[in-house]
C-alpha cells in the first residue's frame, strides 16, 4: 500500500489522534484529538514528520510529486467543510501553514498565515465579508509573512530595521498617526505593492499569485525551517534527534482581525510560572496570532482577576484598566464562558497543564492549538503534586511528569533578602520567568557571552536570539507580555526574564538604556527579579533557596520509587554536607588530590615530589600522613553512617608542581632549594600523553609508600571517629587499573597496612577494596579483577576517553564540527555514548559479577547525574550512581523515572 502521508481532520472527526505524536507531531496529533473531543477547530490536515526526513534525502521536487495527489483531496476536504475554494475570486479558501514537531519548538519553525491570497482572493474576501480595510489587512501580512519565513527577506544587519517593519513605520508617518489600525484601505493596497517590490528586490522574481505554488513553497520552507541553525541549536540543546522531522499542518484561516467582535490570544490553564492553578492568559482584539507572541502589541488579559492583578503590577488604576484594558470575560463574556469551559475540558483530558492558542472570528470562538504547557521548575513540581492532590494523576505521573535536570533551576540562588530591601528598583515590568539574575547589560544576543554574567537587553526577542538568551544570566525586554516570544522561551530555559518593561528606552545605535532620565551603557550592572517583574540597579547578593514544600514531596515520591542509589562526588566538608540535604545517600568518589593543593599540603607535595629517594619521601609523606587524617575525618564526620569511597592518588604528579617561572622561584625559596633544581625536576616529569603516563595506580605500583600512607590515613581517621561514637564506611578506591596483578599488587599493600593500623589500635572497623572500572582492558577482564575487588565504579570520564580516543582536555577542538554533521549526536563526556562505551560498561559489569555476584558497581563518572545515562545505569542493574551535589536530586528523580519506564 502506498504509504499514508496526509491525516485530515475537520468537524468533529479526524483520522489522526493524540496518541500519534510521532508521526503527526504535537500540534497535528492534539489537532485531531481536540476534533475527536468535540472542541471547534478549522479544519485542515496533516503531512507527517517522516515526510520531512523523505524531504531531506529525496529533496523538493519529488516530495511535491509524492505528495500532491493526497494535499489536493485534503485541500478538496477543507474546501468543503469549509463552503469556500482555494484560489477563488468570489468565495476563496485561505489556508494558514505551520510546522509541528514531535515537541514544541517555541519560535523556531516558521508560519504563514493567510495562504492562499492574491490580487484575486482579495476582492473575494472583500465581497464576502464587506471589509476592504480587513481584506487588504490580511493581504499585507500574508505578502510580509511569505516574504520573510518562504522568501527570506529579513534586516540586513542587526542594526537594521526589519524591511516590512520599516515600510509599515514610514507610512504611519507619512500619513501622521501612531497606530496601524489607523492606517486606511488605500494605505494598506499600497503597502501591499511595497512589501511585493521589496520581495522583489530579494528574490529577483515576482511575487508568487498562484496559490498553489503559494502552498508548495510554505510545505517546502517548513520543511527547510527544520535544518536552519536555529533549529538545529535548540535540538542540540535539547537533544532532540534530526530524525523526528517536522510535521506540517495545514488549516483553514479563522480570523481574528475582522473587527472589534474579533481577537486572538493564548492561554495557560494554569499558571506557567508559579504553577498556581488559576486560567490566565492574554489576547488582542482585531489583531491576528502572531501578533500576541511577536509583543508588538502590549495583550490585554483574559480573565477579570488576571487583568486586575496586571494593572497592579503596571500601577494602572481600576478605571484606567477597566476602560483601556478591560478583561475578555468583561468584553464578551459569552465567548469567555465557552474558552473557559473548554480550557476545563482540555485539561481534564489531558490531565496536565495545557497552553492554548485560540481565535474569536466575528465572536465564533475556534481552538487552534493545545499542548502540554512549557513550564518553570517550580511550577513543574507544583502543578504535578497539586494535580496529584486533585486525583487527576497519581504518584507515579506526577514522577513522570518531572524534567529531571529543570530542578536544577529550584536548587540555586534567589535575591538575598536584605540586599534586596536596599536596592534601588529602576522599572516594573512582568514576572515572564522567574528566578534573581545580576549581570552586565548587552543590547545584542550574539553578544551576550561578552561579560562572564550578562543581562540581555531588547525591545523584543525573536529566534534568532536563542543562542544570546541561553548564554545570558537574564532577559529584560521593554515589550511584549507573558507569552512573548522573551517570555516563553525563558521559561523554557529556566532563565529569569522580566518582560514588558515599557519604563525602559532602548538606542541599540548608541548601546544605551534610559529608565527615568538615568541613563545605562553596555556593560553596567543591572539586576532582575523574574518573580516580581522588578528591575534593580547594581549587583544583588544572592541567598540558598527553600528547598521544602512541593520540591520535598516529589523527591519523597522519587525515593519511593526508585531502586538506584545515589551518591555524591565530593571531597570538601561543605559538599559533602551540600549533597547529604540534597539527599545523598554516600560519597562514590572523594578524589584525594583536590586535598593537596592548599596551604602546607602543596608544599608537603612538593616535598615529596622532589625527594631523592624513598627515604626522602617517607619523610614528606609524614607530614602529610596528619592533614590527610584530619581531611578524611570531616568527609566521613559529614557522611556519618554512610559509604565514602576514598579514590587513591591519580592524577600525574607533573600537576603539582609549577610551570612558570614566576612560581617555579616562589618554590625554590619556601623549599631552600636553587630553581634549577625545580627546574629539572619539571623537565623529568613532562610527559607527551600525561593522561595516559604516570598516574594512576601506575603511581602507587612505583611508590607504594604513597598507597601506604593514604590507606593509614583514610583508616586511622575512620578508627578516630568510632571512638567519638561516629561510623564511618570507608571504601578504598584503586584508580586506572587495567591488570589483575596491577590491581593485587596494590591491594596488598592496602590490606596489610590497615592490618598494621588495626593492631596498633587494637580496634577494627569494615572496610572494601575495589577499583576505578576506566581503562577499557579493565573491563574486558573484569572477570579476572573481580576475583580480588569488592566493587567496580566506572569512571566512564577516562573510559570515555580511551574508548572513543578523545581527550578529555582537547575535545573541544572537534566536537562543535562532531555535533553539526552529525557524526555525534551528542558530546560523550556528558552523555554517556550507549552504543559504544556503554557495551564496556555492561561487558565489565556483566565479567565481574559473574566472578562475584555481590561485587558492588556503581559509576562516578560525569554521566552519573545525566538523566539518559542514570536510566542507563538502572537498566544494567548498577547498584549506585554518583554526581556532583547539585546533581543529586536530579539523578534521584531520573533513578525513579528509569524505574517507573
Ligand atoms: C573518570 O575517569 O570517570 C573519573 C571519575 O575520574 P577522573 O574524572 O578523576 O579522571
Ligand atoms: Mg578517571
Amino acid at each position: 500500500m502506498e504509504k499514508k502521508r496526509v491525516y485530515t481532520f475537520g468537524n468533529g472527526s479526524a483520522e489522526g489522534k493524540a496518541d500519534m505524536r510521532n508521526l503527526l507531531g504535537g500540534k497535528g496529533a492534539n489537532l485531531a484529538e481536540m476534533n475527536l473531543i468535540g472542541v471547534p477547530v478549522p479544519p485542515g490536515f496533516t503531512i507527517t514528520t517522516d515526510t520531512c526526513t523523505e524531504y531531506n534525502t529525496l529533496g523538493k521536487d519529488k516530495i511535491i510529486e509524492l505528495l500532491k495527489e493526497d494535499v489536493e483531496a485534503a485541500v478538496a476536504h477543507v474546501e468543503n467543510l469549509m463552503g469556500t475554494k482555494f484560489g477563488s475570486s468570489e468565495n476563496p479558501c485561505l489556508l494558514s501553514v505551520r510546522s509541528g514537531a514531535r515537541v514544541s519548538m517555541p519560535g523556531m519553525m516558521d508560519t504563514v498565515l493567510n495562504l492562499g491570497m492574491n490580487d484575486d482572493a482579495v476582492e473575494g474576501l472583500v465581497a464576502k465579508t464587506g471589509n476592504p480595510r480587513f481584506a487588504w489587512d490580511s493581504y499585507r501580512r500574508f505578502v510580509q509573512m511569505f516574504g520573510g519565513v518562504v522568501l527570506g527577506v529579513e534586516a540586513k544587519s542587526k542594526e537594521d530595521h526589519d524591511p516590512f517593519e520599516d515600510i509599515i513605520t514610514q507610512a504611519k508617518a507619512k500619513k501622521g498617526v501612531k497606530l496601524d489600525t489607523e492606517l486606511d484601505v488605500e494605505d494598506l493596497k499600497q503597502m501591499v505593492a511595497d512589501f511585493k517590490a521589496v520581495c522583489k528586490e530579494h528574490t529577483g522574481k515576482e511575487f508568487p499569485n498562484d496559490p498553489w505554488e503559494q502552498l508548495w513553497e510554505s510545505i517546502s520552507a517548513v520543511f527547510d525551517s527544520w535544518m536552519n541553525p536555529r533549529a538545529i541549536y535548540y535540538r542540540g540543546m535539547h537533544k532532540i534527534p534530526e530524525e523526528w522531522g517536522t510535521a506540517v499542518n495545514v488549516q483553514a484561516m479563522v480570523f481574528g482581525n475582522m473587527g472589534n467582535n474579533s481577537g486572538t490570544g493564548v492561554a495557560f490553564t494554569r499558571n506557567a510560572a508559579t504553577g498556581e492553578n488559576i486560567f490566565n492568559g492574554e489576547y488582542l482584539l482585531n489583531a491576528q496570532g502572531e501578533d500576541v507572541v511577536a509583543g508588538v502589541r502590549t495583550p490585554q488579559q483574559i480573565t477579570l482577576v488576571g487583568s486586575r492583578r496586571w494593572a497592579d503590577l503596571q500601577g494602572v488604576s481600576e478605571e484606567e484598566r477597566k476602560s483601556k484594558y478591560p478583561s475578555l470575560q468583561e468584553i464578551m463574556p459569552d465567548v469567555y464562558e465557552e474558552l473557559n469551559k473548554t480550557q476545563e475540558n482540555l485539561e481534564n483530558h489531558y490531565r496536565d497543564m495545557q497552553d492554548l492558542e485560540f481565535t474569536i472570528q466575528d465572536g465564533k470562538l475556534w481552538m487552534l492549538q493545545t499542548r502540554n504547557g512549557k513550564r518553570t521548575a517550580a511550577a513543574m513540581v507544583k502543578i504535578a503534586m497539586d494535580l496529584l492532590r486533585e486525583g487527576m494523576i497519581d504518584e507515579k505521573q506526577a514522577v513522570l511528569m518531572q524534567e529531571p535536570v529543570k530542578l536544577d533551576e529550584l536548587l540555586h540562588p534567589v535575591f538575598d533578602a536584605e540586599a534586596l530591601a536596599e536596592a534601588e528598583t529602576l522599572a516594573k515590568g512582568l514576572p515572564a520567568s522567574p528566578g534573581a539574575s545580576t549581570g552586565q547589560v548587552v543590547f545584542f544576543a550574539d553578544e551576550a557571552g561578552k561579560y562572564k554574567d550578562s543581562i540581555l537587553v531588547r525591545t523584543e526577542t525573536s529566534p534568532e536570539d536563542l543562542e544570546g538568551m541561553n548564554v545570558a544570566k537574564g532577559i529584560l525586554t521593554t515589550r511584549g507580555g507573558m507569552t512573548s516570544h522573551a517570555a516563553v522561551v525563558a521559561r523554557g530555559m529556566g532563565k529569569c526574564c522580566v518582560s514588558g518593561a515599557g519604563a525602559v528606552m532602548i538606542d541599540y545605535k548608541a548601546r544605551t538604556m534610559t529608565i527615568k532620565d538615568k541613563e545605562f551603557k553596555e556593560g553596567d550592572w543591572i539586576s532582575l527579579n523574574g518573580s516580581t517583574g522588578k528591575v534593580y540597579e547594581g549587583k544583588i547578593a544572592t541567598q540558598d533557596p527553600e528547598l521544602g514544600g512541593d520540591f520535598a514531596e516529589i523527591m519523597k515520591l522519587a525515593d519511593k520509587y526508585r531502586t538506584l542509589l545515589v551518591r555524591t562526588n565530593a571531597e570538601t566538608e561543605r559538599d559533602a554536607k551540600q549533597a547529604v540535604e540534597f539527599g545523598a545517600e554516600g560519597i562514590g568518589l572523594c578524589r584525594t588530590e583536590h586535598m593537596f593543593f592548599e596551604g602546607e599540603r602543596i608544599v608537603r607535595m612538593r616535598e615529596m615530589i622532589l625527594a631523592e629517594d624513598e627515604a626522602g619521601r617517607r619523610d614528606a609523606l609524614r607530614k602529610l600522613l596528619p592533614i590527610q587524617r584530619e581531611d578524611f575525618k570531616a568527609v566521613f564526620k559529614a557522611m556519618a553512617g554512610k559509604p565514602v569511597t576514598i579514590r587513591l592518588l591519580d592524577p600525574p604528579l607533573h600537576e603539582f608542581v609549577p610551570h612558570e617561572k614566576e612560581n617555579q622561584e616562589a618554590m625554590a625559596e619556601e623549599m631552600g632549594i636553587s630553581i634549577e633544581a625545580i627546574q629539572a625536576k619539571v623537565l623529568e616529569l613532562h610527559e607527551f600523553n600525561p593522561m595516559l603516563g604516570h598516574r594512576g595506580c601506575r603511581l602507587g605500583n612505583s611508590y607504594p609508600e604513597i598507597t601506604e600512607m593514604q590507606s593509614r590515613a583514610i583508616i586511622e581517621a575512620a578508627l578516630d571517629l568510632k571512638n567519638e561514637g561516629i561510623e564511618a564506611i570507608p571504601e578504598i578506591m584503586i584508580p586506572l587499573i587495567s591488570s589483575k596483578k596491577e590491581f593485587k599488587l596494590q591491594m596488598d599493600i592496602v590490606r596489610s597496612t590497615v592490618e598494621k593500623v588495626f593492631e596498633e589500635r587494637g580496634d577494627k572497623i569494615d572496610y572494601l577494596v575495589g577499583t576505578m572500572m576506566e581503562i577499557p582492558r579493565a573491563t574486558l577482564i573484569a572477570d579476572r579483577i573481580a576475583e580480588f575487588a569488592e566493587f567496580f565504579s566506572f569512571g566512564t570520564n577516562d573510559l570515555t576517553q580511551m574508548g572513543f580516543g578523545y581527550s578529555r582536555d582537547d575535545v573541544g577542538k572537534f566536537l562543535p564540527v562532531y555535533i553539526k554533521k552529525g557524526i555525534l549526536k551528542a558530546d560523550p563526556f556528558q552523555v554517556l555514548d550507549q552504543d559504544g562505551i556503554g557495551q564496556l560498561v555492561e561487558i565489565g559489569t556483566k565479567r565481574g559479577r559473574a566472578t562475584n555476584p555481590k561485587l558492588k558497581v556503581g559509576i562516578c563518572g560525569e554521566h552519573g547525574g545525566e538523566p539518559s545515562s542514570v536510566e542507563f545505569c538502572h537498566r544494567l542493574g548498577m547498584d549506585y550512581v554518583s554526581c556532583s551535589p547539585f546533581r543529586v536530586p536530579i539523578a534521584r528523580l531520573a533513578a525513579a523515572q528509569a524505574a517507573l519506564r
